[in-house]
C-alpha cells in the first residue's frame, strides 16, 4: 500500500508534469474509480474539461490538483485522489500502449503527455471536490471530504502543541493515537512501528502519561523515518515519467522494527518481539520499549 513518501513523490512528480496544463477531455474506464464522485463518471468528466491543473498538494495520503477555470478565478475545485492499496498516477506519451488496468485517462490541450490513473484492486478513487478554508492552516483550502483529516507531520501547518495536548486529553495508547486520522494524519502501521522505535516507546504507553518530551521525540521521529523513505525515493520522479507503482515500487527501506520479528534490535541486540494489534501487529524492541505498567490498548 502507498504510503505518505510515495504519496509525496507521486505529488512532486505531478507537480512537475502537470503543473499549468489545461485538460482538454478526460475518460473514465472504470465507474469504481469514480465512486465517490457521487454525480457520476459523466460529470467527473466534465468538471475536468478546460480546466487548467495548479500545483497539487497532499496531507496524510490524500493528493488534490486545484482546478482553475478558462476565465482566470481563484480555484474552486480540486481533483482529490487518494492510490488506496495498487493505485498509480502515471504520465507519459499520450500514443502509448493501455495498461490492463487503465481506469482514468486525462489529455491535456498541449497534446503532450497524458495522465493515467491505474489501479489494479480498484480501492483507490479520484473525485472532484469543491475547496474549503483548512481548519489546521487559516491561509489554505483543503477539498471539503477530507477537511475533518489532520495535518501531517510534514505540512507546515502541523501543530506539535496541539497534538500534544490532544494526546494528553485523549486517554488512548499512542500508537493507536498515531494511527487517528483526526489527530494526525499519514502515519500508517510500518511508521507508527518505526517512529517508536526510534523514539524509544513502547506502543500501549497511555498518552495521558506522555510528556512535551515525548510526544516532541515521536514527532521528529515520524518525520526522520519518512525523510529517510523520501530520499530513498526521490529518484523515481527524476524521469520523464511518474511511475509510482503502488506494489513493486514501494520504496526499499531499511526497517528497524516492522517485520523484523525474532530479529536482533539494531541499538540494544535483543530480540525484536511482535504484538497482536488492531488485527494487525506491532513490532518493537523488549528493551528500548519496555511495556508500561499500566499499558493502554
Ligand atoms: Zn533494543
Amino acid at each position: 500500500m502507498p504510503e505518505l513518501p510515495e504519496v509525496e513523490v507521486v505529488r512532486r512528480g505531478l507537480e512537475r508534469w502537470t503543473t499549468g496544463r489545461t485538460v482538454a477531455s478526460a475518460e473514465v474506464l472504470h465507474p469504481r474509480s469514480v465512486r465517490r464522485h457521487a454525480e457520476g463518471p459523466a460529470d467527473f468528466t466534465g468538471r475536468l474539461a478546460k480546466r487548467t491543473m495548479l500545483a497539487p498538494r497532499r496531507r496524510g495520503k490524500y493528493l488534490w490538483i486545484p482546478l482553475r477555470d478558462e476565465q482566470d478565478e481563484a480555484p474552486g475545485e480540486a481533483v482529490l485522489a487518494h492510490l488506496g492499496m495498487s493505485g498509480q498516477l502515471l504520465v507519459g506519451e499520450p500514443d502509448r500502449e493501455r495498461e490492463k488496468h487503465l481506469r482514468v485517462r486525462v489529455e491535456f490541450d498541449d497534446g503532450g503527455l497524458d495522465l493515467r490513473f491505474v489501479d489494479q484492486r480498484t480501492f483507490g478513487h479520484l473525485m472532484v471536490a469543491d475547496l474549503v478554508p483548512d481548519a489546521f492552516d487559516g491561509r489554505a483550502l483543503v477539498p471539503g471530504p477530507i477537511a475533518h483529516i489532520a495535518a501531517d507531520p510534514l505540512e507546515d501547518a502541523f501543530d506539535a502543541e496541539a497534538f500534544y495536548r490532544a494526546l494528553r486529553r485523549r486517554k488512548t495508547g499512542i500508537k493507536r493515537a498515531l494511527l487517528d486520522q483526526s489527530l494526525i494524519s499519514g502515519v500508517g502501521n510500518i511508521y507508527a512501528d518505526e517512529a517508536l522505535w526510534r523514539a524509544k516507546l513502547h506502543w500501549a504507553r497511555p498518552t495521558e502519561t506522555m510528556s512535551r518530551a515525548d510526544a516532541a521525540r515521536v514527532l521528529e521521529a515520524a518525520r526522520e523515518v519518512m525523510a529517510a523513505a523520501l530520499a530513498v525515493g526521490g529518484t523515481s520522479f527524476d524521469s520523464l515519467y511518474v511511475n509510482v507503482d503502488g506494489e513493486s515500487g514501494y520504496f526499499e527501506r531499511s526497517l528497524d522494527a516492522y517485520g523484523r520479528r525474532d530479529e536482533p534490535c539494531r541499538r540494544c541486540g535483543s530480540p525484536i518481539r511482535r504484538d497482536e494489534f488492531m488485527n494487525r501487529s506491532s513490532y518493537s524492541c523488549p528493551v528500548c520499549q519496555p511495556r508500561p505498567r499500566r499499558a493502554r490498548y
